[in-house]
């Protein structure tokens, strides 16, 4: 097990049976050290997770149809673009394929609400990450009526179907929902406003989505409750700790490139031929 670790944490973090209401955003389940041991084991930890999925790309290229889908999902402010820019950060980038989920285009509005997600899938070998995803559909839609009932209530059986395909067809998922505190999102959003280098990060509409933070919940708890399965689990992050949070992204996409049990692809050619012929020119 990873140094520091009581639990593996595919384990410490799996969403079964926990509720969001409970949920202490500022712990380290599963983790024992304090910030110091943490940053220093994101830091060993992030050359492990560059050559497990250097091995994927090197796979991928040579034919192995093999994905891994990394979904964050989380309120603004919960730290999603900062587990892309730290951990995926720390890897490869021509082996990731990274999508962001904003507001629907007016074209993709005519079209079902997987049609858009469908043409961000990572390919054989690759990365992907998604900043939002599919899981949109059944939060902020729910929270604001975009859509009726009837529309959003089919999605999570559909959403399950989807994904059991994707497993079926050789994607990993590792999903991620991300949690702070409404206090602690209140300090990061005012830290956008203080901040220039920060102005581009904040929305006027992430205050008024404040006021919503009980319907957003319950949202998220009917989603981890509904779309968390056997092939395809959700894990809850308490994100106040920034450090927490990539450590923990950090070592649940570990544990998924090891289940791929990933080998460097044999060579296509005779090595020992093509090594007289490259002593002779
Ligand atoms: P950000 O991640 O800060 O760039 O914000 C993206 C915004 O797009 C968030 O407010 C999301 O709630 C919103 N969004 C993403 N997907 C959907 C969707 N399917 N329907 C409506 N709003 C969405
Ligand atoms: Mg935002």
């Amino acid at each position: 097990m990873a140094k520091h670790w009581s639990l593996p944490a595919v384990d410490a973090l799996r969403s079964d049976g926990l509720r969001i209401a409970d949920l202490d955003t500022s712990g380290t389940p599963g983790f024992d050290g304090a910030k110091a041991e943490g940053l220093a084991c994101l830091a060993e930890r992030a050359t492990v997770l560059s050559g497990l999925q250097e091995k994927l790309y090197a796979n991928g290229r040579s034919g192995d149809k093999r994905s891994v889908l990394l979904v964050l999902q989380g309120m603004d402010t919960a730290g999603k673009g900062g587990i892309v820019r730290h951990v995926i950060g720390s890897v490869d980038p021509q082996g990731v394929d990274h999508a962001a989920f904003g507001v629907p285009t007016e074209k993709e509005k005519h079209h079902h609400f997987l049609w858009r997600i469908r043409k961000e899938l990572p390919g054989g070998g690759q990365l992907g990450v998604f900043d939002r995803s599919h899981y949109e559909d059944v939060l902020v839609v729910r929270v604001h009526d975009l859509v009726p009932p009837e529309v959003w209530q089919p999605r999570y059986d559909e959403i399950n179907a989807f994904e059991k395909e994707l497993v079926d067809e050789g994607t990993t998922l590792v999903k991620v929902a991300m949690f702070v505190s409404l206090d602690e999102q209140k300090k990061r959003l005012s830290e956008r406003l203080e901040r220039p280098d920060k102005y581009w990060k904040f929305n006027p509409s992430d205050i008024d989505e404040r006021a919503f933070w009980p319907a957003y919940q319950q949202a998220y708890q009917v989603m981890l409750d509904r779309t968390s399965t056997e092939y395809a689990p959700w894990h809850v992050i308490p994100a106040d700790r920034k450090w927490f949070a990539r450590l923990a992204v950090t070592e649940l996409l570990i544990a998924a490139l090891e289940t791929l049990e990933l080998d460097w692809p044999a060579a296509t050619f005779d090595i020992e031929e093509q090594k007289r012929r490259l002593a002779e020119v």
